[in-house]
């Protein structure tokens, strides 16, 4: 008996030796906030473009290098590269985003963006208005965290700071520049984006599909135009555009299994010059949000169908068939690679209440950092939510959405909370 408690006290302490991880030490997390929040200020005071971060990169490059990074700059437009390497084990790419929107800030914050810049002929304010200032502080932080503990992990840190998120040409930009020939394949691939809706001091993580797939499509409908007063001369293509976008409501509706999920929408109808002419073009412009290629491929199948079919009851001959145009140039979905989803879970309950890691619900809204997980080496990715919205707004219900101009995180609780979250995944994950 004595000789089987002996052994059994003696498997636990060998289990317990080998899988103990360290914690994140929150009181040097906490430490570090006023630093990352007068930083986070900076970045928010100072927001450049989508292809335009030169500053943004080169503030974040510093910041790394500080603590021990390798730095690469210009890397796929103003992408950089950080590399820390710490003895052998696995390599953990990190992302943050740096571009900011054309609109003027609304917030009266002491230290709202008053940058103005050109923009398509005229002038614009620019406006961290998605967050992603949020992004590149807590990727510094968690930087800082793990240079400062370099004794608790072995691997590689991969921080990438990706340029122009919001125009869905960053993660491709890197890619193409070659991250993964030069730098080598991560092992695992992180990514954040702050929530609108999430408190801050909470994450929320979503197994499967978490964003969807975006893309666009253009639709030229042709008719035969005429005096407005002589309706009987045409074939108006108004008419017919307008019959189109009805019926395209018909694919969520009826054509896509009621479990899937599928957007379809018109932003914008294009045609005619005044009043008293019926134009002979008219085009639509849509944008199309599905999980699945299945699904995407239907809507596709779809929506082809519709514009022909109703052109062909307007009466119109083969040669005015309408045209469907999908922008070849699309974002794919972004899923959470299940066991690293799990794995983030985990982790994020050892530093954080569990009743602050929240589950996500998947959203049709898109991100480009699908493709770092989407090339030939399928490196298993996570992006997951990070509440952001200060408690005076949870309690007011008043929550602008990213991209208002009167969205703003409440930076030293979303800090803190982002980077334990993060280094504590690294950190697991690295003792795996
Ligand atoms: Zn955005
Ligand atoms: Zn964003």
């Amino acid at each position: 008996m004595k000789r089987f408690v002996f052994l059994i006290s003696i498997s636990l302490f060998s289990f317990g030796f080998f899988v103990a991880t360290p914690l994140v030490d929150l009181d040097g997390v906490t430490e570090d906030v006023d630093y990352l929040v007068d930083l986070y200020k900076s970045l928010h005071q100072s927001p450049e473009l989508s292809l335009q971060e030169k500053e943004t990169s080169k503030k974040l490059a510093n910041e790394l290098r500080k603590v021990g990074f390798e730095v690469t700059e210009n890397f796929g437009g103003y992408g950089i590269v950080g590399i820390l390497k710490n003895g052998e084990g696995p390599t953990i790419l990190y992302r943050t985003d740096m571009d900011a929107l054309p609109m003027y800030e609304k917030t009266e914050l002491p230290y709202a963006s008053k940058v103005e810049v050109p923009y398509n002929g005229g002038i614009v304010g620019t406006m961290h208005s998605c967050g992603h200032d949020i992004h590149m502080t807590n990727w510094v932080g968690t930087a800082r965290y793990m240079s400062q503990n370099k004794d608790q992990w072995k691997g590689t840190l991969m921080f990438i700071g990706q340029p122009a998120e919001e125009i869905g040409e960053g993660a491709k930009l890197m890619l193409e520049a070659g991250l993964y020939e030069k730098f080598g394949v991560p092992d695992y691939g992180l990514g954040l984006h702050s929530s609108p809706t999430l408190p801050a001091g909470t994450v929320g993580l979503s197994d499967g599909y978490t964003m969807a797939t975006a893309e666009f499509a253009d639709i030229k409908v042709f008719g035969i135009g005429a005096h407005g007063a002589s309706p009987h001369m045409s074939i108006d293509p108004v008419v017919v555009a307008s019959m189109i976008v009805m019926d395209l409501q018909t694919i969520a509706s009826r054509s896509v299994k009621p479990v899937d999920d599928v957007v379809v929408t018109v932003g914008a109808i294009k045609g005619g010059t005044k009043h008293n002419i019926i134009p002979d073009e008219v085009t639509l412009q849509l944008t199309i949000r599905t999980f699945t290629e299945e699904v995407r491929q239907l809507v596709h199948k779809r929506i082809e169908e519709i514009s022909r079919g109703v052109a062909i009851a307007a009466g119109l001959p083969e040669d005015k068939m309408p045209e469907v145009i999908f922008n070849t140039a699309f974002t794919p979905s972004n899923f959470n690679n299940t066991e690293l989803i799990q794995s983030m879970r985990k982790s994020a309950k050892k530093v954080i209440d569990d009743d602050k890691v929240m589950e996500a619900e998947p959203q049709m809204v898109a991100e480009d950092f699908s493709l770092y997980g989407l090339t030939e080496h399928k490196v298993p990715t996570v992006l997951f939510w990070l509440g952001t919205v200060p408690d005076h707004r949870i309690q007011s219900g008043d929550l602008p959405g990213l991209h208002s101009p009167f969205y703003y995180p409440e930076p030293e609780k979303s800090l803190e909370t982002g980077v334990a979250v993060v280094s504590q995944t690294m950190l697991d994950l690295f003792k795996q």
